[in-house]
């Protein structure tokens, strides 16, 4: 099942450059593109709909084992050792560095996560045709945690150590990278097909009826 945007009855406003548009005729065909500056105005009815709420399911399953498998293992003069996300926070906070800690657990952990969720949350809100009344403040908190979501950050950081070590040791990508790789896809996916204006119609319709 599809949830497709409201069109905007008579005369409406683009919301990026606020040109007035008559939407009269409109139908879910085709998507709504301003004319002046082509933001989009309402989506199309197409299989896409769902892809935010798959990949949102997809990368909570992929969360616990991306956050606790080893990223990278490493052999150098004889040691062997790996560290996962959770791993490398947990020793931060044990090396004196809290605030790096903290800055890492929130946009690397609990933001990709939240949005995850949320994204979920809103998402099986709109297929069951529910109205809770929390719904804004998911909304609004899931557009928050998705500011504060860097987990490609993170990610470019892996790349750059794998890059510098791969001279003076061994060292070698494990399983938690594939997951990481993954969760970044579905967060990445999650963030590019949500539409947080079609998300705000849906609870003004259900206000309204
Ligand atoms: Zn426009």
């Amino acid at each position: 099942m599809t949830v497709v945007s409201q069109i905007p009855k008579d005369l409406t406003a683009c919301p990026d450059c606020d040109l007035l548009l008559h939407t009269d005729d409109s139908d879910h065909r085709q998507q709504g593109l301003c004319p002046r500056c082509s933001a989009q105005l309402w989506g199309a009815s197409s299989s896409t709909a769902d892809i935010d709420l798959a990949s949102a399911i997809s990368g909570l399953l992929l969360f616990i084992p991306a956050v606790s498998l080893p990223i990278l293992k490493l052999d150098m003069v004889g040691q062997l050792g790996s560290n996962s996300l959770a791993g490398g926070v947990w020793r931060l906070w044990r090396e004196d560095e809290p605030l790096l800690a903290i800055l890492i657990l929130l946009c690397s952990l609990f933001a990709p996560l939240m949005h995850l969720l949320l994204t979920v949350m809103i998402g099986l809100t709109q297929r069951f045709k529910a109205h809770p009344r929390h719904y804004p403040m998911w909304l609004k908190a899931k557009v928050w945690m998705q500011g504060w979501s860097m987990l490609e950050v993170y990610a470019m950081g892996i790349i750059v150590a794998y890059v510098k070590m791969m001279d003076p040791g061994e060292v070698s990508v494990a399983s938690g990278t594939y997951c990481l790789v993954g969760l970044l896809l579905c967060v990445i996916l999650c963030s590019q097909y949500f539409h947080e204006e079609q998300a705000w119609q849906y609870w003004e319709q259900g206000k309204s009826q």
